[in-house]
């Protein structure tokens, strides 16, 4: 029996993760979704991934949670990718955000991509290969008014893979990253329709991006004939910021 290519994308029950999880599926990877708490939205993803002959499984655990991750990482076993993709958004002034938003937001965005990517490194050391990829964001790229924490946690995520990819390069494990723009997706699920018009107005190819435009950049990242890349951001955002 031909043993199938494993992957983890955190975060996989909706949106960029989803996506990802079944662009993933059709390169032939056996695929652990994970969710934090939309359980029927995670079967969801597994649901569409078996129905397209693919093989996946859903996996419940909070990536802002050491415990939960080592868990993630017992039963998912060593992936041959692993894709940081889980997070969580906050628009609102600094001065009105409490300790416990913020620390969930850095928890989620931040420490989340490096808890998953430690698990990962564990595992992937010894076996000399594996590809980590992180989403982070344009607004870790340029900031954004009324999300400096989130902001900060991506521009921490870009940071955090250009040193990893150095560390890990000597151990055959590449690490890059893709920075999105506005994706249509429940994240932006709070802004208005005209907001939403605007920003894709602004965009030099006038349009929002999807979540198939991100899952075909983390498709172009995981390939072999990428395997000279690595600890690059790659913007998937229409032009917006250049
Ligand atoms: P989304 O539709 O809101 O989906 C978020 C996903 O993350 C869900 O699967 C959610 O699981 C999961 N999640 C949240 N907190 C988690 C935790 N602590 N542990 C495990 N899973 C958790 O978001 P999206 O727009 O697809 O965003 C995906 C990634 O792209 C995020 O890192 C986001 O910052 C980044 N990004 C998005 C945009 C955009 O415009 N949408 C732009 C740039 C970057 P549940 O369903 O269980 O809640």
């Amino acid at each position: 029996m031909i043993q199938l290519k494993t992957a983890i994308v955190t975060g996989a029950s909706r949106g960029i993760g989803a996506a990802t999880a079944l662009m993933l599926s059709k390169l032939g990877y056996s695929v652990a979704v994970n969710y934090r708490e939309n359980k029927a939205a995670a079967d969801e993803t597994v649901k569409r991934i078996t129905a397209a002959g693919g093989d996946a499984f859903s996996v419940r655990a909070d990536v802002s949670d050491p415990e939960g991750v080592k868990e993630l990482f017992r039963i998912a076993g060593a992936p041959d990718v692993l894709v940081n993709n889980a997070g969580i958004s906050h628009i609102g002034l600094l001065q009105d955000m409490t300790d416990g938003e913020i620390s969930r937001l850095i928890g989620t965005d931040l420490v989340g991509v490096i808890l998953c990517s430690r698990e990962a490194a564990r595992l992937m050391v010894p076996k000399k290969s594996g590809c980590i990829i992180n989403i982070a964001s344009m607004w870790g790229e340029v900031g954004a008014s009324c999300e400096a924490v989130y902001s900060a946690a991506k521009a921490g995520v870009i940071g955090f893979t250009k040193a990893l990819a150095k560390e890990l390069g000597p151990s055959g494990i590449r690490v890059n990253c893709v920075s999105p723009g506005v994706i249509k997706t429940d994240m932006n699920g709070e802004l208005t329709r005209e907001t939403l018009e605007e920003l894709a107005g602004d965009t030099p190819l006038l349009r929002l991006g999807t979540p198939e435009d991100v899952a075909a950049a983390v498709g172009f990242l995981v390939r072999e004939e990428s395997s000279f890349i690595t600890g690059q951001i790659l913007p998937v955002n229409g032009g917006i910021v250049i």
